[in-house]
C-alpha cells in the first residue's frame, strides 16, 4: 500500500460524517484530480489477472471507479443499486452497513450464467455491502473473480469476511 502514497494524499478525511465519531474517507478529492484518478484506475487494473466479463459496481461512488475500470479492462458494467432505483425486474439482498441496514438490487437478467464478475467499490469496511453484491451475482449464476477497492479499513474485517466467502480481495491503500 505504501506504493500508493501519492493516491493516499488525494483522499480527504471528513470528521464526524455521517455521524459523530466517524472519520469518513472521502475519495471525491481523488476523483477531481485527473492524474490521480487515472493512476487509481491503472493501479486497480494491474491487480486483475485473467478475463473479466462484467464489473459489478456498487452505488454510488463505486459507479465512478467501476465504470472507469470496466472500460480499462474491456468489461461491461453491471450496476448494483439501492433497492427501488432500477427500472426492470430485480433481485434484492439485505445487508448490514457500517451505519445501518439497507437493501441492494440488480436487474435479474444483468448477468449471464457463468459470466466472470469483478465487484468494485470505493471502500471496504465490514464487507457487508460487498457480500450482499456477491450474493446477488451468485444467485444470478455469475462467477465471482474477486473484489477491488480503493480503500480498505482493515480493522473492520471486510477483507477476511470476503476471503471466507471465497472472494479474493485487493485494495490500493489501508
Ligand atoms: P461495509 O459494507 O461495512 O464494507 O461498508 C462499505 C460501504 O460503505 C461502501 O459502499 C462505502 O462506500 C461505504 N463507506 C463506509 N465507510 C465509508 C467511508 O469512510 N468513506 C466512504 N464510504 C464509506
Amino acid at each position: 500500500t505504501s506504493a500508493h502514497d501519492d493516491l493516499r494524499a488525494l483522499v480527504r478525511t471528513i470528521p464526524d460524517f455521517p455521524k459523530s465519531g466517524i472519520k469518513f474517507r472521502d475519495i471525491t478529492t481523488l476523483l477531481l484530480d485527473p492524474a490521480g484518478f487515472a493512476r487509481t484506475i491503472d493501479a486497480l487494473a494491474t491487480t486483475v489477472e485473467g478475463p473479466v466479463d462484467l464489473v459489478a459496481a456498487v452505488e454510488a461512488r463505486g459507479f465512478a471507479i467501476g465504470g472507469a475500470l470496466a472500460v480499462k479492462l474491456g468489461a461491461g458494467l453491471l450496476l448494483i443499486r439501492k433497492d427501488g432505483k432500477l427500472p426492470g425486474a430485480t433481485i434484492a439482498e439485505d445487508y448490514a452497513l457500517e451505519y445501518g441496514t439497507d437493501r441492494l438490487a440488480m436487474h435479474v437478467d444483468a448477468c449471464a450464467p457463468g459470466a466472470k464478475v469483478l465487484i468494485v467499490d470505493d471502500l471496504l469496511a465490514t464487507g457487508g455491502t460487498a457480500l450482499a453484491a456477491a450474493r446477488l451475482i451468485r444467485r444470478a449464476g455469475g462467477e465471482l473473480v474477486g473484489a477491488r477497492f480503493v480503500i480498505d479499513l482493515p480493522e473492520l474485517g471486510g477483507s477476511e469476511a470476503l476471503s471466507d466467502a471465497g472472494i479474493g480481495v485487493a485494495s490500493l491503500m489501508n
